[in-house]
């Protein structure tokens, strides 16, 4: 046999990035939606799939789907980029803005793919911790700015905090670091003010969103973001050639053309969320953090690991997010009978 091959220096140090996906009755761990767009949706896209040309490469500009975007945002299209999930609209900013030499402002905590992103593309970590309650203010704005990033990444509503940041903080992080500010509005319908009115003042942000959390569209994978012409040119410079399929593009579009229907379905989940806060609150000596997203971290009085096995035990599956914040854990907005299957376990679990 010959030798294997060496990978690059420490990617055998660094786990696969995944969440475990368990086959249990209620998945409340990534933050999906919990049910499935109405079936005029699937009606409409099984009719377009029958006459996708799949012989050929998808419109390697997203044409039509970048105008339903850029009509949903009420922006132009050429302020419009898609890609495979807002991971892979992350992955290209940071092959455009990140890079060797260069570096990447994150406040932790937050979503671990940022930093994973920095690895991956040799960026230099800039590294700044929040405290709770992680609202980030001028300090945190004049810390990154004296250490010059090219990048800043602003998380809001915060994964997996549950909080937003104000427009005040994102504007002065513009204004002063120099950097391309990102804002990373994954949860943005659930909650908090979009930066979007910033992105027509600022050549130098960016505002990133999903289709996979308020659209119900994570399986399709699409994502998008609204920005200056010249930040959408950069990106068309380091995307794969046609990488968002033709399938994808036209489910995105189709979930565009619901999108009143998506929007009452996050109506229903904010809801959902309000009753895990409630809910959490009034449980003896829990600590819960306020969330405008549709996920809730909270700490039980148990240590974490332990209550998140007891729950699964009880075929509820939550996040163990003890590595990113002690003890905590957190829990999706589901439909009223998940939530309701959650709070009886978690009451069985802590009594
Ligand atoms: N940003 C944040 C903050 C997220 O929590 C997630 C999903 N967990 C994503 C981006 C990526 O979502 P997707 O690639 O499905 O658009």
């Amino acid at each position: 046999m010959s030798p294997s091959p060496k990978p690059r220096p420490g990617l055998r140090q660094v786990d696969a990035y995944a969440s475990p996906q368990v086959d249990v009755p209620v998945r409340l761990n990534t933050n999906e939606c919990p049910t499935r767009l109405p079936e005029s949706f699937f009606a409409m896209l099984a009719a377009v799939v029958r006459d996708i040309p799949l012989n050929r490469y998808p419109d390697s500009e997203m044409t039509r789907l970048r105008e339903k975007l850029a009509a949903h945002v009420g922006r132009p299209v050429e302020m419009i980029w898609a890609a495979n999930g807002s991971n892979e609209i992350l992955t290209e900013l940071f092959l455009a803005y990140g890079g060797p030499t260069r570096k990447v402002a994150i406040f932790e905590p937050t979503y671990l793919l940022h930093g994973r992103l920095a690895w991956l593309t040799n960026t230099d970590i800039l590294g700044f911790t929040m405290k709770p309650p992680f609202v980030l203010g001028p300090r945190d704005v004049a810390a990154a700015a004296a250490m010059k990033p090219n990048l800043v990444l602003v998380c809001s509503p915060n994964n997996p905090t549950g909080n937003a940041q104000g427009l005040d903080v994102i504007r002065r992080f513009a204004e002063q670091t120099g950097a391309l500010v990102v804002v990373d509005e994954a949860y943005i319908e659930f909650g908090g003010e979009t930066a979007l009115p910033l992105v027509d003042e600022f050549a130098n942000l960016v505002v990133v969103r999903t289709l996979s959390k308020a659209f119900a569209l994570a399986g399709a994978r699409l994502g998008y973001c609204i920005a200056a012409p010249p930040v959408i040119d950069d990106l068309r410079r380091v995307r794969l050639p046609y990488h968002v399929s033709t399938l994808t593009q036209a489910a995105g579009i189709a979930a565009l053309l619901h999108t009143e229907a998506a929007m009452a379905i996050v109506d229903a989940i904010r809801a959902e969320r309000d009753r895990l806060l409630g809910g959490l609150a009034a449980l003896p000596d829990v600590v819960t953090f306020p969330s405008e997203a549709n996920f809730v971290l909270f700490k039980p009085p148990k240590p974490a690991g332990l209550v998140w096995q007891e729950l699964l035990d009880r075929g509820v599956l939550v996040r163990d997010m003890t590595a990113v914040v002690p003890d905590a854990l957190r829990v999706s907005a589901g439909t009223t009978s998940e939530v309701d299957r959650f709070f009886q376990a978690l009451e069985e679990v802590l009594t």
